[in-house]
């Protein structure tokens, strides 16, 4: 069993068999987590997951600066 903590509350959180990329809910306070790093096993927020690619997707014709 791999452990690791939520990055929110603290929480310990055991894993068997992580993956990288695997997704998880902290029984704690329900944040959405996933596996960034296997060995040693680091947990990060969903969301907080390659950010530049909403960067990317959106469409710089849409600020308009008068
Ligand atoms: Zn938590």
């Amino acid at each position: 069993m791999t452990q690791s903590f939520c990055p929110e509350c603290n929480f310990r959180i055991e894993i068997a068999g992580p993956e990288l990329g695997q997704l998880l809910t902290c029984s704690r306070c329900k944040t959405e987590l996933e596996v960034i790093y296997v060995n040693p096993l680091q947990l990060d927020w969903v969301y907080d997951y390659a950010p530049n690619k909403y960067v990317a997707d959106e469409e710089p014709e849409q600020f308009e600066f008068d």
